[in-house]
């Protein structure tokens, strides 16, 4: 089981220096395959975000960043993009090793990143303002400028790919940034940073501190001199963060959590649908986002389904991370063990039924492992299905209408993504403009990457990612009006 006992040291990434941390603090980080140390790494706090403030204002305000071309920006995330395919295998094996998801899904997640690099090296200088035909005398226009200085804090389910897709366009729009990975997952994180500088990006215009989130993603949030935070996280923390930016009224994105739902009519392809929920709801241990954990399943095919999805359960299989075989591995840590299975005690208790899994799975003793679970004759009013678990957990819940499952689907805080499943056009058409989310599939848990937009309606954030959308988030729009005279 991708055992190792070798500790690495890792520093934090300060205005171009590799540095200990100023109070001389040390965390580990954890193989969650195994709960074995594989790194201790310097822990930032108050003192080292204001170094890190101090490089980024500087670069922002004097430095060349900002001034640089967008064409010439371009060129430099572009050279991000290859030194990362270039690297692809080694950081694959560390995202892997600390978070437990298998190799396979690290090196695609990994390689899905350079794509994001190269879709802003493309972007930068496609990105413009307008003309406003105010009047003959008068010339107006708006400047698309950078938004500054940015606190970018991202969570450990997708350590490098949510760090890619904030660390792109904030470069390519010429932010400086202040790169804040969770304490879980901080390594492809350091490592995103010295490929950064590698690459030719000024030192001042990334830092990387790992480190706790109450303390140094607070210190962002608050900073004066900080003028934008992305985030990336649970909505609870997202609310904290909202607050802590309003004194400074800071420009704030967020990506939060999500309790999607998965609609399957009776007219779909139900072992197709089945085949895809596996995914949708275990892929990544079920620590994702846009989990499809909510599957709506009309009440006259709901067995045949549910036979289905226990059958394509059956082959998804838990194992070494390392394993290029393996399907699902550990979750991140043992404390989100114990809060999964508190949540599978919660759905047995709220008398729902557990036709599949619940328990670890025999020969996995150490390391975080979970077997894939399934609960049927749920009703969408309990916590199970009320609450993102962030776990390998799945409620099926009957319906009997179209209307019906619309306003079950959006009886929920979260409006992140949905799938619909069905033949019937219209119907597919009418309940994907139903639903309040940021993003529905028809036929397919998919969508369309780093091209299309990426966000959630209600609390499941602010602000869209990825596409060019995704540079909304890093600039600000200036109105410039000229007289021309007589
Ligand atoms: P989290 O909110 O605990 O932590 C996220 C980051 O915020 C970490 O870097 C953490 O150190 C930091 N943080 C913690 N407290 C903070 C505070 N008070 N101020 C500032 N920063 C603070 O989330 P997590 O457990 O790492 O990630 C899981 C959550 O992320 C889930 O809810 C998931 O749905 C959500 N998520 C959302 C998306 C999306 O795009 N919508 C993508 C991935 C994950």
């Amino acid at each position: 089981m991708t055992a190792t006992t070798e500790v690495t040291r890792y520093k934090l990434l300060i205005g171009g220096q590799h540095v200990e941390a100023a109070s001389g603090d040390t965390f580990p980080v954890i193989n969650p395959a195994t709960n074995q140390v594989i790194g201790m790494v310097a822990k930032a706090g108050p003192e080292d975000v204001e170094r890190a403030v101090a490089a980024a204002r500087a670069e922002f305000d004097s430095g060349a960043w900002p001034r640089t071309s967008a064409t010439d920006r371009g060129k430099v995330v572009r050279r991000i993009a290859d030194l990362i395919r270039e690297r692809a295998d080694e950081l694959a094996q560390l995202e892997s090793i600390n978070t437990g998801k298998p190799i396979t899904n690290a090196k695609n997640e990994v390689l899905s990143a350079t794509g994001v690099f190269d879709y802003y090296a493309g972007a930068a200088d496609k990105y413009f303002g307008e003309t406003i035909p105010v009047a003959d005398n008068i010339l107006d226009f708006t400047l698309r400028e950078p938004a500054g200085v940015c606190g970018q804090i991202v969570p450990w389910n997708f350590p490098f790919s949510m760090a890619s897709w904030k660390v792109a366009p904030g470069l390519a729009a010429g932010c400086t940034l202040i790169l804040k990975p969770a304490s879980n997952t901080p390594l492809t994180a350091l490592a995103l940073g010295e490929i950064c500088l590698e690459a030719g990006v000024p030192e001042g215009a990334i830092s990387v501190l790992p480190g706790p989130g109450a303390v140094i993603g607070e210190h962002l949030a608050t900073h004066p001199l900080v003028d934008k935070i992305a985030f990336t996280g649970e909505t609870a923390t997202g609310i904290q963060i909202l607050r802590a930016a309003a004194g400074t009224v800071k420009k704030v994105s967020l990506e939060l959590g999500g309790k999607s739902p998965n609609i399957v009519f009776a007219d779909a392809d139900l072992e197709k649908a089945a085949a895809f929920a596996v995914p949708a709801g275990f892929n990544n241990t079920g620590q994702t986002c846009t989990a499809r954990t909510r599957i709506f399943v009309t009440d006259s095919s709901y067995d045949r389904f549910l036979n289905h999805l226990v059958d394509q359960t059956e082959q998804w299989t838990v194992g070494d991370p390392a394993d290029t075989a393996t399907r699902m591995g550990p979750l991140i840590s043992s404390a989100q063990h114990e809060r999964v299975a508190n949540y599978i005690d919660i759905g047995r208790d709220e008398g729902a039924a557990l036709i599949y899994g619940g328990v670890r799975p025999t020969a996995f003793d150490a390391g975080n492992f979970l077997q894939p679970t399934i609960f049927a004759d749920v009703s969408n009013d309990m916590r199970i299905a009320r609450e993102e678990i962030f776990g390998p957990v799945v409620s099926v819940i009957r319906f009997e209408d179209e209307a019906e499952v619309v306003a079950a689907a959006n009886a929920n805080e979260y409006g992140l993504a949905a799938s619909v499943w069905t033949r019937d056009l219209g119907r597919a058409m009418r309940v994907a403009k139903g639903l309040r989310s940021g993003m529905v599939s028809v036929n397919s848990n998919g969508g369309p990457g780093v091209l299309g937009p990426f966000g959630g309606y209600k609390k499941s954030g602010l602000g869209r990612e990825l596409s060019m959308h995704g540079l909304d988030l890093y600039t600000q729009v200036k109105n410039v009006y000229v007289d021309l005279g007589a």
